[in-house]
Parts: structure tokens; sequence; C-alpha cells
């Protein structure tokens, strides 16, 4: 007799205003149903598996890969918001499996060399439609990945696919039909899409201090100027009097993530307690978010990110990165845009074939598409190729 009995009914435990299975939008394509898994969690295993999510291995968060081992990358800065946002989820009975899945997605679409290929990118594209990451990463699980027999994309969840797309113009909005009515409409994604994206902050704030002192773009005097640094630093010290430097740097933010996560599911579950959403459409039907910090540590949470702006995303050793980062993606766009026959023969393919259906309009997306699927090692090898006369092609 076979061990493996019927799967699982449904969690119990989920809140009526979570992410449902069977309350879902579906998929573009209709599927049958997973055998011993949910719609969310098919969807996130398609994500692990895709090409996009390998290549956030060797993508920028905001140190180039190349300049050292520990720094973060996208791949490890996913898993990080995943983390705290699985946390925030299962304390507020929301759908865990949506919840990750948007989370290991959301970055499929950047550039590399993090925001400043995004910038590059967007400048070079101004004429045609501009480049915003967010929608590239819904293009990418949409479109571009190469996987299945019967349709292009990872044909997701709408609900995963709202989730992805944090930000959207108006413009670009009016383009994509029932995903893109919550801009219009001014209305709120689900609760799985509102824990996502508010982790992916916490997740970043607290690890580009991390990440900031390794690289020595930032000193503990200097963040004893945030408040939320200094309170969790003095508390370690105090306690803690002979620790060395990286365990109290490493032990002071992880008692800022701890203290901004607790915030963050206990304001977000007062806020559901009182305004009692008894579900998802409820959730969305809401102008604001419902997945909130207190006024408090909201202001801390903000003192902290313009704090990283001036100190480490504006430091001249990042800017110096960014510079020639920008000059790598434009110089290899103008070279693709002026003759696409420089491209890899499919790459290439794509581009005449979109032209000849959408214009110049379409031979550009098609070259923002390779270079945004570019590894930051692989556009700078890619640039060797195109403009170094020694370098082997
Ligand atoms: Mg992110």
């Amino acid at each position: 007799m076979s061990a493996v009995k019927d799967p699982p009914a449904p969690a119990a435990t989920l809140a009526p205003y979570a992410a449902h299975d069977e309350q879902s939008h579906g998929r573009r394509y209709p599927e049958p149903k997973p055998e011993f898994r949910g719609e969310f969690q098919r969807d996130r295993d398609r994500i692990i598996h895709s090409n996009a999510f390998r290549r956030l291995v060797y993508k920028t968060q905001v140190f180039v890969n190349h300049e050292g081992d520990l720094y973060r990358t996208r791949v490890t800065h996913s898993i990080e918001v995943a983390q705290i946002a699985r946390s925030v989820a299962l304390a507020l009975g929301l759908n865990e499996a949506l919840t990750e899945a948007i989370c290991l997605a959301h970055d499929l679409g950047h550039t590399p060399f993090g925001h400043a290929g995004q910038d590059a990118l967007n400048d070079c594209m101004r004429e045609y439609g501009g480049f915003e990451h967010n929608l590239q990463s819904l293009r990418v699980v949409d479109e571009l990945e190469e996987r299945y027999a019967e349709f292009d994309g990872l044909n997701l969840t709408f609900e995963c696919r709202e989730g992805i797309l944090k930000h959207c113009s108006l413009h670009n909005a009016r383009e994509l039909g029932e995903l893109g009515e919550r801009f219009i409409k001014r209305r709120q994604p689900g609760l799985e899409a509102q824990v996502a994206n508010l982790a992916d902050e916490i997740a970043y704030n607290n690890h580009d201090v991390d990440d900031g002192i390794r690289a020595q773009l930032l000193d503990l005097a200097a963040l004893r100027e945030v408040r939320t640094f200094r309170r969790q630093h003095d508390a370690v010290v105090a306690r803690y009097p002979a620790l060395s430097e990286r365990r109290l740097v490493h032990e002071t933010i992880r008692r800022m993530i701890n203290h901004i996560v607790v915030d963050f599911i206990r304001t977000t579950a007062a806020q559901l307690a009182q305004l009692q959403p008894r579900s998802i459409e409820e959730v969305r039907a809401h102008s604001q978010t419902l997945a909130v910090l207190s006024d408090e540590c909201r202001e801390e949470h903000l003192e902290l990110k313009a704090f990283l702006r001036e100190h480490v995303y504006r430091h001249y050793k990042v800017l110096r990165m960014t510079s020639k980062a920008r000059r790598v993606l434009q110089q290899l766009f103008e070279g693709f845009f002026k003759d696409v026959s420089l491209m890899p023969g499919e790459h290439r393919d794509q581009a005449l074939q979109a032209e000849s259906s959408h214009g110049s309009a379409g031979r550009a997306r098609a070259v923002a598409d390779y270079i945004a699927g570019m590894t930051d090692r692989y556009a700078i090898l890619e640039h060797r190729r195109l403009f170094e006369p020694a370098e082997r092609t």
C-alpha cells in the first residue's frame, strides 16, 4: 500500500483575509490543479527553477559582485526578504507559500549593477517606453522564461503576479488589463504582497548597514547618529562589554531586525483586528496599505534609510562604481541597438522579429531584455568583447 495519503486540506490556519487557493483569480493559461501542492507552492517552485532566479546569484545589490564574496547579491537579498516576510506572514495567518514566491521573484527583472543599471537602461529606453525593473520582473515571469511546452513564461497565479508588480506607471498600467487596474483605481494588492514589499525595505536597510561596515564606508561612530542603531548598540555594549567588534555589529543588527519585525507584526495585527477585512477582496479595496509599522518605528526606519542614502549609496566609492556601471550599460545598449547582429543569434532574431512587428521600439525592447538578463560579470565581459580590440569574441 502506498504511504502517500491525500494531500493535506488547504491550511485551516489561514486567516479569512489571506490569499486562498480556491479564491485565486487563476493563471493566464488554465492548468490542472497540482496534485500534492497548493497553487502558490507551485508558483514558488517554478520561480526557484527559473533561469532568471539563478542569475540573481551574480547580480549586485549595492556592491559589485567581484568586490568580495561576503556582500549581498540579489539572490541572498531575496532569501533574506523571504525569511522576514514568511515570519510575518505566519504570525498573521497569511499564505506563507505565496509570500515566499513573491519575495523570491521580486527582483527577477533587475538589471546588472543594481539601481545604477536600472537608471541607465531607463535612460536608454526613454524614447521607447522606458525601463521599469518591476515591470521587467513581470515580463520575465510572463514572457521571457522558456521552460514549458505550452506557454511562454512561468504562468504564475494572478496573486503572485500582482505581488511582483509593486509599482507601475499609469501609462503601463493601462496596458496590463486586470493586473494594472489597482494602479488606476488606487487600490491595494493582497496582504502577502504588502508584507513582501515592506520586508524588502527592512531587509535591505539592515543588510546595507552590515555591508556598509564591511566595505568600510560606515563606522560605528557615524552609525550611532541613527536612533535605532544607537539604542540596540547601547543595549548590547551594556550587556556584553567585552564583545569583539564583529559580534557587536551582528548582535546589534540582529536586534534591529527583530525590533522592527515584531513592531510590523503587532501593528499590522492591531490594524487587521480593527478593520476586520473578511477576504482578500476587502483588503484590495482599501486605498491604504494594511501592512504597516507603528509611527515611531516607521520614523526610525526612514531615518536609517536616509542615513544609508547619504553615507553608503552616495559615498564616492559607490558613485565611482555606479558611474562605471552606467557607462558599461549605455555603451552596450548603443552598440547592440545600432547593430543587432552583434548580439548572439537568438537575441538578434528576437530583435529582428520585434522590429518587424513594433518598429524601433520593438528592437530597443529586445536589446533591453538581453542586457537586463545579464549578470554583472557577463555585462563586463560583453563590454570587453564588444569594445576592446584585443579581447576574444
Ligand atoms: Mg529588493
